[in-house]
């Protein structure tokens, strides 16, 4: 049990936006999601992960990636839900934003596609509250994050998306000792292809070496947090 977890951390009670007592929590890794998993725990928050990233590429790279976040739900006694590696959907989806920058627009379809998938599930199951571990990430836009998941929810009028600020009260701080103290898997790169690419080309450009992939880990000797996702 992670030294952070709800047995042993001091948290803050959370309340729902909704009073929902449930949620869907659409989870992108490991690193992201404990945070949030040990802060919905602690509030007695029953959560459900829903793993749904057909952008991750290659598929060894997303296996590893799940597996990680798998480890932690059986940790924590949470229900995992498997969803489709639907790549070709999502390389269909994208097609045309191939060049667009990290937080651009290719970006707000992916997160589209991937809460679209979310709060379809929530619906068909029951969930009228979802919210996504992505936001965490100090890489990524949050307002765009928070407005795909608004945007998608709104397609159910009982469903809610969580906006909470999950990187306040240090919860940025506690993500990286999680990490460390669990030893998840460090991914340097966002996910899609492209995001491989242009995160090897802008390595090149300040003379540091390629990604290598499936190597690095938190907590272990050699590990540059700088390089986090
Ligand atoms: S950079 Fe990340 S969020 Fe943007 S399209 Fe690629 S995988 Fe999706």
């Amino acid at each position: 049990m992670s030294r952070f977890s709800v047995e042993n951390y001091d948290r803050p009670v959370l309340d729902t936006p909704n009073g929902e007592e449930r949620i869907l929590l659409h989870s992108c890794c490991a690193p992201c999601a404990a945070e949030i998993m040990d802060a919905l725990a602690a509030s007695k928050i029953e959560t459900t992960i829903f793993f749904y990233n057909p952008n991750i590429h290659p598929r060894d790279e997303y296996e590893i990636r799940k597996q990680e976040n798998i480890r932690y739900a059986e940790k924590l006694g949470m229900e995992f839900i498997d969803a489709d590696y639907d790549a070709k959907n999502w390389f269909d989806r994208t097609a045309g934003l191939e060049m667009a920058p990290e937080r651009g627009e290719r970006c707000t379809v992916c997160f589209d596609m991937r809460f679209e998938r979310t709060a379809h599930y929530a619906h068909e199951h029951g969930y009228k509250l979802i919210s996504s571990t992505l936001g965490i990430s100090r890489w990524k836009n949050m307002d765009q994050i928070n407005g795909c998941g608004v945007r998608a929810a709104s397609r159910y009028p009982e469903m809610e998306y969580w906006t909470f600020n999950w990187r306040k009260q240090g919860g940025s701080q506690r993500m990286i000792e999680i990490s460390k103290d669990e030893e998840f898997y460090q991914q340097e790169y966002c996910g899609c292809v492209y995001s491989l690419r242009d995160t090897n080309a802008w390595r090149e450009s300040k003379g540091r070496p390629k990604i290598k992939r499936k190597v690095k880990f938190y907590g272990r000797e050699g590990v540059d947090e700088a390089n986090g996702e």
